[in-house]
């Protein structure tokens, strides 16, 4: 017998048919023997329109009753699919965030799990029922709703496989497991058996959208065993594995690559100061105040001095957070002292990945290699340990991710 946890997303979850599929697989566990906490997403598209609701309702909408409508879609998916095993024999009940509670902070929006009291959960699946968990959701202080970030239903089962000390944690999506880049975009991607969490957290947070940023974090934080897998396969055949997210122990040398995965974002936009003056001190007048606005700066170029003794300075920000840093930075224009404030959202971010960069060299010039040949231009570049990004024109963000899966011996073998 094993106590696991199973998640669902939207397109898992979009629709009764889909529902009573889930359904299935999730009695397959259970008669097997297991102890099944499922955690489910809403069903797809879901979670836009609700987002869409608050913001035609005012475009300066309080985050607390954000949370509210849009932790919605997550209760109707976990009560139907409560419904769902109830009709085919299996004893299951639903337990909302606020119910066992997932306490978290009081962040709206994009709140982070503190505590999850599993007292009451862990009786009911000692006595045999399915707890079918609505992702996304939470308490704060204050006894007010919560939600975890777009995508944030993948941090739910991860962290109720902590708290529950599962066996296993696994994730069930529309793919049939982590790849080398996203399959709708490069067909010849290869599904990844193993990746290491210092990987997939790298991969997730430059855009590979598989897993939330969070869930990976956590998940390597708690030495949680998280598999990625498909629930769109045959629920009762031998389905194929999906991929083990591991320790880099895990990985023999013989399955590494130079990288493991690319991804891109087209999420940021470029915002650049020209004139700023090149003395001590001026740079930190710039993101002082974007830190003080809580707006996350990611990749920064600074260029060199001219002759006048001033320099540009381009960097990114989410696209998102755009509007405000537009206005912190015009609102500091006295003390930054630049002469023209300019942006561009018409760009993405190209990322590669792979453990396999410490230790070799020359793995960021074939990248620029690759894009230069195809009359790519690169407007930044960001790297880390195991990360190198480029900042490229948007229209050309698949040309450049196919032509790099190529360059780096990525694309699967059998594909045509
Ligand atoms: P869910 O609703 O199940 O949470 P998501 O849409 O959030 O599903 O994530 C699954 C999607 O992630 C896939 O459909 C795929 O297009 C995308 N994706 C991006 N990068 C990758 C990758 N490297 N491997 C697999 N899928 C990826
Ligand atoms: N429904 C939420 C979203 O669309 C959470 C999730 O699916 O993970 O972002
Ligand atoms: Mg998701």
């Amino acid at each position: 017998m094993a106590r696991i946890v199973m998640k669902f997303g939207g397109t898992s979850m979009a629709g009764i048919e889909r529902i009573r599929s889930v359904a299935q697989r999730v009695k397959r566990e259970h008669d097997a023997g297991n102890e099944v906490a499922v955690v489910v997403s809403a069903m797809a598209g879901e979670t836009d329109r609700l987002v869409g609701f608050c913001r035609e309702a005012s475009s300066l909408y309080d985050p607390k009753e954000y949370d509210v409508v849009v932790s919605a879609g997550e209760q109707i998916t976990s009560g139907l699919l409560a419904i769902a095993l109830q009709a085919i024999g299996v004893p299951a009940r639903s337990w909302l965030g606020w119910q066992l509670p997932i306490r978290t902070s009081d962040g709206h929006a994009s709140a982070r799990i503190a505590d999850i009291d599993t007292t009451a959960l862990l009786a009911s699946l000692a006595a045999g029922e399915v707890a079918v968990i609505p992702g996304f959701q939470g308490l704060a202080a204050g006894e007010r709703v919560t939600t975890l970030g777009r995508g944030g239903s993948d941090t739910s089962a991860v962290a109720m496989a902590a708290a529950m000390k599962a066996d296993r944690c696994d994730i069930y999506t529309d793919v049939d497991g982590v790849y080398t880049t996203d399959p709708r975009i490069v067909p010849r991607a290869r599904k990844l058996k193993r990746v290491t969490y210092e990987e997939m957290l790298e991969l997730a947070s430059v855009g590979a959208k598989v897993l939330q940023t969070r869930s990976v974090g956590l998940a390597m934080k708690e030495n949680v065993r998280v598999q990625v897998l498909s629930s769109f396969v045959d629920a009762d055949g031998d389905s194929e594995p999906g991929t083990l997210i591991v320790g880099e122990e895990e990985i023999d040398d013989m399955e590494r690559q130079l990288i493991t995965g690319i991804a891109h974002d087209k999420n940021e936009a470029k915002v650049t100061l020209t004139a700023v003056s090149d003395r001590p001190g001026s740079v930190a007048s710039i993101f002082t105040p974007l830190a003080d606005a809580n707006i996350n700066v990611d990749m920064i170029v600074q260029n060199i001095a001219h002759s006048t003794g001033s320099t540009d300075v381009t960097f990114t920000v989410p696209q998102a957070e755009l509007a405000r840093a537009l206005d912190v930075l015009e609102k500091a224009q006295a003390s930054i002292g630049y002469t023209s404030l300019m942006h561009d959202t018409r760009v993405s971010k190209v990322s590669i990945v792979g453990v396999g960069m410490r230790s070799h060299a020359g793995v960021a010039a074939t990248m620029f290699k690759t894009l230069g040949d195809r009359g790519i231009n690169i407007q930044a570049i960001a790297t880390s340990e195991i990360k190198v990004s480029v900042l490229i024109e948007e229209d050309y963000t698949e040309l450049a991710v196919r032509v790099l899966h190529t360059a780096y011996g990525l694309d699967a073998e059998d594909a045509a």
